[in-house]
Order: structure tokens, then sequence, then C-alpha cells
């Protein structure tokens, strides 16, 4: 008998059962910031534990393993959330006294807010929750992520997991026009350390697709497997054509792949393997 999908598998969207074991004890959370991991999918990635020299995400047995903070060594100093490439990480700090606390975000998009900017706070599913002020930003940069940490009520620390800048409802992943304005040569792939001039010599010396750029450079053959950087890839080669993004022709996308057990490659689904 087959059963329905989570939502987590369909949509994406964690739900309070995903995140059972993920969020710390009251006493931790009192101790000060925090970092809370949402990331489920069994993909080869271990930034964020290499990352921490805390060790306060458990060491993985394999590297398709989950990662899991032990609360009670998080200093929520933020170093897995800047460099993780499905920007999963996100840093809670309710330790204050009164009814506010703050979540730090992972931003990938311009403009970077600066201090003092209102925006409006997102939940997982995109739908709008409230005005919340930015009260400190972390610019990226040399494969970091931009951090943005909001001043939110206490109670929605675990639900605000993005923002919009209201002026800027329209704000695209970057474009590399904009990023030349940003740094020097910034990094494109994080996961594999490929920045922006390695790109375009690639596209000047006649490598034309996003799979011809991945073969030469690795862009996009890392951990993420091109969520962050095959965008910008598109965005170049289509600049490159004199095309807008929509109408240049995509090359073959893969996505992050899980591994899969044979059971399932025997039985069909995993629902059917787990109900067989
Ligand atoms: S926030 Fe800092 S201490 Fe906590 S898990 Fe991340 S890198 Fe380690
Ligand atoms: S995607 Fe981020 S949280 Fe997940 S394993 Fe990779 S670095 Fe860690």
């Amino acid at each position: 008998m087959k059963t329905k999908l989570s939502l987590l598998k369909r949509e994406g969207l964690a739900t309070a059962d995903d995140l059972r074991g993920r969020l710390p004890g009251e006493d931790d959370k009192k101790r000060g910031p925090y970092a809370v991991i949402e990331c489920f999918e069994e993909i080869p990635c271990n930034p964020c534990v290499v990352s921490c020299r805390f060790n306060a995400i458990l060491p993985f047995k394999d590297i398709n393993d989950l990662p899991y903070v032990d609360f009670s060594a998080c200093t929520g100093c933020a170093v897995c959330a800047r460099v993780c490439p499905g920007l999963a990480i996100f840093i809670v700090d309710e330790s204050m006294d009164g009814d506010m606390g703050t979540i730090t975000l992972p931003y990938e998009y311009l403009p970077l807010p600066e201090k003092g900017w209102q925006v409006l706070a997102r939940a997982r599913d995109g739908s709008a929750l409230f005005p919340a002020t930015v009260v400190r930003v972390m610019k990226g940069g040399k494969g970091k992520t931009a951090l943005v940490s909001l001043e939110v009520p206490k109670e929605y620390l675990q639900e605000v997991r993005s923002f919009t800048v209201p002026e800027e409802e329209d704000s695209v992943p970057c474009s590399c026009a904009e990023l030349d304005l940003a740094e020097e040569s910034p990094t494109v792939c994080r996961c594999e350390g490929v920045d922006l001039q390695e790109i375009r010599d690639l596209i000047a010396r006649g490598y034309k697709t996003v799979d011809e750029i991945k073969h030469r450079s690795r862009a996009g053959m890392g951990p993420c497997q091109g969520r962050s950087c095959r965008q910008i890839i598109l965005s170049e080669l289509a600049r490159d054509a004199g095309v807008s993004l929509e109408e240049f022709e995509a090359g073959s996308f893969r996505p992050p792949t899980t591994p899969v057990s044979m059971d399932v490659l025997a039985k069909g689904s995993e629902e059917d393997a787990e109900n067989s």
C-alpha cells in the first residue's frame, strides 16, 4: 500500500516533525546563540562539519550523513552558515531578556540590506509574516555567504526563514554585472572555489554551455551540484550570447541526488520499500 509523501519530500518544507532533534532544549536556548541546521537531503556534503572549530556538529561516519548540532558546544559563531552551499543553516539567539530575539539568515540577493533597514520577514514557504529590522549584516565574498540578522519576536524565531526587501520585491539572484560592483572577482562556485573571472575566461575561450564550463572548471560539480552557481553561469552565457536568460538554451541539469538502496530499486518507491 502506498503512503502519502511527507511535505518535506513533496515540497521541501520542513515540519515540526522534521525539526525534531534539531532544536536545543530550554537551557541551551538561554546560553546564547545556536545553529539550527535544516539539512535533510543525504548528499555528499560536509563543509559545516569541517568548518566548526568547536566540534559542535556531530562527526560524520559517512559523507552522506546529515548534520546534527551538539548544542552544549555550539557558540553560534555562524562559521558553518557562511560556508554551507545549501543555505541550510540559521543562527538563532533568544538568550536576551525581553520578547525579541534574532535570526541570522544566509542571503544571496542584491542589494544586500544595511543595518536599520526594514525588510519583510517570510516563513519557510515564502509567505509574508511581518516587517522586521535588520540588526547586523555580514558581507559575503571569497567563498562565504552573506548573513543578515533580523530582530523578530521570540515566538517567530523558528518560523522566519527568509526575507525580502520591500522596495526590491523583484530582486533576483545577483547577476554578474551586479557582482562586479560588489568585489573584484567574486566566487561563483563555493564548493569548488571557482571565481567569476575563471568563468568569463572560459567563455571567451569558446566554452559555451554550462556542461562545458562545468567539466573544464568543476564549477557545479561540488556537493551542492550547482544549486548556487548554475544560475550565475547561465546568466554569463546568456550575456555573452546577447540574449536574455529566458531565451538562452540551458544545458542538462542534474540536481543533487541521494543514495538509493537496492531495496528501493527492486521494489519501486521508498514508500513501497518501507511498506513491503
Ligand atoms: S554556529 Fe559555530 S559553533 Fe555552532 S555549529 Fe556552527 S560553526 Fe559550530
Ligand atoms: S548542505 Fe550545508 S548543512 Fe547540509 S551538509 Fe552541506 S554544509 Fe552541512
